[in-house]
């Protein structure tokens, strides 16, 4: 999805996007399944791009959910994400790159920044990068998982273990059962 900068106007411009009606953020469901994330019902990426020639600021909101492995117990869930992201694009012709970089690596220490050359945004990268980056590296099927038994594998979401029963047996418990 390119975004042709002089086709844009001055200041806010809204663009919603979803995998239903966009055929290019369905497509990223394809690339992205192959990467390892299996996308369940739709993707919305809703954006406010603000055009300040040269500098332009992406504000991003991405909704979708996604299968997951409970870290915890392991089994297979779908997480629901809304990913907020704010990036700053800047616009270079490539000879005066050296420059902006160095300017820039000074002002905006807090903001992610993207440089593009020519006269077109292309959104595609961005938005996969943003999705990657908004899935937690740890999540739970349920906030109150109690994950695998440690000595059997019992989930023990789904009830006790025999291990849990038979704890109160140590040897101790044996011995004091012993007539001397
Ligand atoms: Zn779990
Ligand atoms: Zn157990």
């Amino acid at each position: 999805m390119k975004l042709v900068i002089s086709q844009l106007k001055d200041g806010e411009n809204p663009l919603n996007f979803s995998s239903q009606n966009d055929s290019w953020l369905k497509e990223m469901g394809t690339d992205l399944a192959q990467e390892g994330y299996q996308l369940k019902g739709g993707f919305q990426a809703a954006l406010i791009l603000h055009k300040h020639e040269p500098d332009y600021y992406l504000q991003g909101n991405l909704n979708f959910g996604v299968e997951r492995e409970c870290s915890r117990c392991a089994e297979s869930f779908t997480l629901p994400i809304t990913g907020p992201f704010n990036l700053a694009l800047v616009h270079l012709s490539s000879d005066k790159k050296q420059k902006a970089t160095e300017v820039l690596s000074t002002e905006s220490e807090e903001l992610d920044v993207i440089y593009f050359d020519g006269h077109e945004i292309d959104l595609k990268p961005i938005i996969h990068e943003q999705f990657v980056l908004s899935i937690p590296y740890n999540s739970f099927c349920k906030e109150s998982c109690r994950g695998i038994c440690q000595h059997c594998g019992t989930n023990l979401n789904h009830g006790e273990c025999v291990c849990v029963n038979n704890s109160k047996l140590t040897p101790f418990s044996v011995l004091k059962n012993l007539t001397l």
